[in-house]
């Protein structure tokens, strides 16, 4: 039996990790796991079912009975991939600005962390995947056979962010998101559970001056040879 080939890609927010790893697994044909969908679904859990966002073991009770799915993205779900938690669409509730933020001490929270690391890993585990997050090269698969660390300077990911937005009809100030960037990389490399670090087998890939295409078949380049060291 031939080995799963799974690839980690890690990195700030904003550096276009889920689009290029989706991408990036459809040309491969491999299953693509986009884990921040995970910790924006638990979120959304926990405020459907009005508990405090500092709730672990609240929170991680709920995500462990309920089952989150990622769907594959269609022309309705702006290139993301599609949510669902028990049957229920949340594909676009989790993509706000706001959850954004609310996120953020969810995804500090030990005890969602071991819930969702452990659906992620029994996710991995059917095929060949493409995972993106923070902590994926370090925690979720320490093992996978390609990590890539994608990074970007915080005025080009505030710029994505600003286009995404206007396009769902946000029109948030440039300055102000720019803040939140730092803010969020600052709370994403400080946190005390997987903090976000670059695996020491990870190779970094600056995404400013390429266009998402460019970055994609950059990553292409390196499956291939990730695949042929596999065999
Ligand atoms: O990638 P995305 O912005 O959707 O992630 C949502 C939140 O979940 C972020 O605040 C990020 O820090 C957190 N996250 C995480 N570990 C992952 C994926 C996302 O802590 N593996």
């Amino acid at each position: 039996m031939t080995e799963h080939l799974q690839i980690a890609i890690d990195g700030p927010a904003g550096a276009g990790k889920s689009t290029v790893a989706r991408k990036l697994a459809d040309k491969l044909g491999y299953l693509y796991i986009d884990t921040g969908a995970m910790y924006r679904a638990s979120t959304w859990l926990a405020l459907k079912h009005g508990l405090s966002l500092h709730d672990g073991p609240g929170i991680a009770a709920l995500a462990r009975r309920t089952e989150i799915l990622l769907a594959a993205a269609d022309e309705t779900s702006d290139g993301k991939i599609r949510v669902y938690v028990d049957g229920e669409e949340i594909t676009r509730d989790i993509r706000t600005q706001k959850m954004s933020e609310q996120v953020i001490p969810v995804a500090a929270l030990k005890e969602v962390r071991e819930v969702l690391v452990e659906k992620q890993k029994e996710l991995a585990r059917q095929g060949n995947a493409v995972l993106d997050g923070r902590d994926i090269g370090t925690v979720v698969l320490p093992k996978a056979g390609l990590k890539i660390f994608l990074t970007a300077s915080a005025e080009v990911r505030a710029g994505r962010r600003l286009k995404e937005l206007n396009a769902q009809g946000e029109n948030p100030d440039f300055e102000e998101l720019l803040a939140q960037i730092k803010d969020r990389d600052h709370k994403d490399r400080t946190r005390e559970v997987s903090p976000l670090t670059m695996a020491d087998d990870a190779i970094e890939v600056s995404t400013d001056n390429l266009s998402i295409d460019q970055v994609v078949d950059k990553l292409l380049v390196l499956a291939e040879g990730a695949k042929r060291s596999a065999v």
